[in-house]
């Protein structure tokens, strides 16, 4: 049995079996054949063995053609260990003895090696295992390959799906019947294929560190979605309590989802508003099942993945009617303009630029000012669904009062084109400003004059104040709501729009986390927004204080000067109002 921590990002327990996916997307299904079938097997993985021996050859010509014969050797060698009697003898009995499948079987072999070769920490050796790992995934390709099409599209069981790292539109393809939890050994708490962990709710972990080459196919994984524990191989007894936490999990959710029709009101009478987020129409129903009062953010920039063109207007428009439909025409929605870019630019061939640091470059509200036609016919499907409920735009990563204005000044030629087409559109459409970078959460009463609410991003925010990438595990602890640069800016927000007049919410991860509920209410929020998921957990707390008692409590945390300080206070906060609650 193997213990590794990371971090977690979607609750839920889960224990199945591991499906590995290569950063390059080699696979590792995990498959057993039937005694029948061994002699076909065999003779699939022989074919395999014989192509990938033919590679390296071929390597091994190209790159001394290119670099030297030295170099070329390294593919030489791979070859030799290919065609290794001992290896390939290794491999073949667990087909005709243990039953499993060529790839199974190969990859079980490999990786021990490469273990017991890491296990002696000694350079040369440890060489040898990226070698083994090289040959492993040549072999791989070859009998994957050879079957064809996605296997992550044809499980035929439900799987622990363990991968390097995974992008958000991969996530976003992952069916919750088959893909029980993932784990990943990259990402951080607020990176996008984290979210959409939350929006499929499939229980997850990220940012491991190193744990592929200790598992194989196969092998009886358990991921802790609320704890940010994976356990590889669990022993009887970890495995035996680990079903009772999967049980007490379903019954807590179970008992909150008791909580539905009542509103999220504190014990002195004060009514919050929870809203959801989604990044597809169809999770709108994810948001009226759990309770939700609206949609708070809708990140419209889904719509564009995976996609070889852009969406169309009608496309786009059908996308929001459907969103209204389900939420229908009194509840807020709120849209935010696509916020393409850095972790979210994917297929986008014709606006992708090769940057050297996307976070900070043509990002989001950036690109589309750069990119009026698709900047306008996002804001006319916009103004066009407007009169069919109660819809709301906002823009998103605006960096100064300029580009505001520069927006608001589009959004009003849009109006006038309508205006003369007679196409019919709420002329006071409310409109607001997501703060999620420094320069804005600064400029906030400015920034509050401009707009009738402004939505705290705070995942965004954390990233480019503390200059910690949200996707990157080294820089994970420092990545954190808890700072007490975060709550200072926050609090200053809230402060400014209360003043002007603004509305305000906060819409980054750190609204579901329900070690920050009582916090942002004491700060005098009164709008969160979050993962569907989250609602009925963040509504019991809020149930469970008053607002006084929140107000102590976030007079307290903006004291401590350091984030771990802050962190420990609000857990210990939120555990002694409501001990269920699992806090991180
Ligand atoms: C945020 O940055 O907090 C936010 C809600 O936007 P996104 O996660 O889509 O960047
Ligand atoms: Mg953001």
């Amino acid at each position: 049995m193997e213990i590794k921590r990371g971090i977690p990002v979607s609750p839920g327990v889960a224990i199945g079996p591991a499906f590995v996916v290569e950063t390059e997307g080699t696979r590792i299904p995990h498959r057993t054949i039937k005694k029948s079938q061994i002699d076909q097997e065999i003779e699939r993985l022989r074919k395999a063995l014989r192509e990938a021996v033919a590679d390296a050859h071929a390597n091994r010509d190209a790159i001394s053609e290119k670099l030297g014969k030295q170099y070329g050797a390294i593919f030489a060698a791979h070859a030799l260990l290919i065609e290794d009697a001992e290896l390939v003898g290794e491999i073949e009995r667990l087909i005709a003895q243990q039953n499993y499948g060529a790839e199974y079987a190969v990859s079980r072999t490999m990786r021990r090696h490469a273990k017991a070769l890491e296990a002696l920490n000694q350079p040369l050796f440890s060489t040898r295992a990226s070698d083994l790992f090289d040959i492993e995934k040549s072999i791989l390709s070859h009998l994957v390959g050879e079957q064809g099409g996605d296997p992550l599209q044809n499980l035929q069981e439900p799987i622990i799906l363990l991968a390097h790292d995974l992008t958000p539109s991969q996530t976003a393809n992952l069916n919750p019947r088959m893909v029980y939890a993932f784990a990943t050994e990259a990402g951080g708490k607020a990176s996008h294929t984290a979210i959409m962990a939350g929006v499929l709710e499939i229980p997850a972990v990220v940012g491991l560190g190193r744990t592929l080459m200790d598992v194989s196919g196969g092998d009886e994984v358990i991921v802790d979605g609320n704890r940010g524990v994976v356990i590889l191989n669990p022993d009887e007894e970890t495995r035996e309590r680990y079903l009772v936490l999967q049980r007490q999990f379903g019954n807590f959710a179970k008992r909150l989802d008791e909580l539905r029709e009542l509103p999220a009101e504190t014990k002195d009478g004060v009514r919050a508003v929870l809203l959801g987020n989604i990044e597809f129409p169809q999770e709108s129903g994810h948001c009226t099942d759990r309770g939700g009062d609206g949609i708070g953010l809708y990140r419209t920039e889904f719509l564009y993945l995976n996609k070889t063109r852009d969406p169309n207007e009608s496309e786009q428009y059908e996308a929001y009617m459907a969103v209204l439909r389900a939420i229908g025409p009194d509840k807020p929605v709120v849209i935010r303009t696509m916020d393409l870019g850095a972790d979210k630019l994917f297929n986008q061939a014709d606006i992708y630029l090769d940057e050297k640091n996307p976070c900070l470059g043509m990002r989001s509200v950036r690109l589309c000012l750069r990119n009026l036609v698709l900047f306008k016919t996002q804001l006319r499907a916009i103004l066009r669904a407007s009169p069919h409920g109660n819809l709301r735009v906002m823009f998103p990563m605006i960096s100064t009062l300029m580009e505001l204005r520069q927006c608001k000044m589009i959004l009003g030629d849009v109006k006038e084109e309508l205006e003369e087409e007679r196409i019919d559109f709420n002329r006071k459409i409310p409109i607001g400003t997501m703060i999620e970078v420094p320069s804005a959460a600064l400029m906030a009463e400015e920034m509050a004059k401009e707009v009738n609410f402004l939505s705290i991003g705070t995942n965004d925010l954390i990233q480019y104040t503390l200059a910690a990438d949200r996707t990157n595990e080294h820089v994970a602890s420092l990545y954190t709501a808890g700072d007490p640069s975060i709550l200072r800016l926050i609090d200053h927000i809230i402060r400014a729009a209360t003043k002007h007049g603004a509305e305000v919410c906060v819409c980054g991860e750190m609204s579901g986390d329900p070690i920050y509920t009582i916090l942002l209410l004491g700060l005098g929020l009164r709008q969160l927004s979050m993962t569907p998921q989250n609602i009925p957990e963040i509504k019991k707390i809020i149930r469970s204080i008053t607002v006084e008692e929140a107000k102590t409590v976030a007079q307290e945390a903006l004291r401590f000067e350091t984030a771990r300080d802050v962190n420990n206070y609000l857990r210990e906060q939120t555990r002694r109002v409501l001990p269920e609650v699992v806090v991180n």
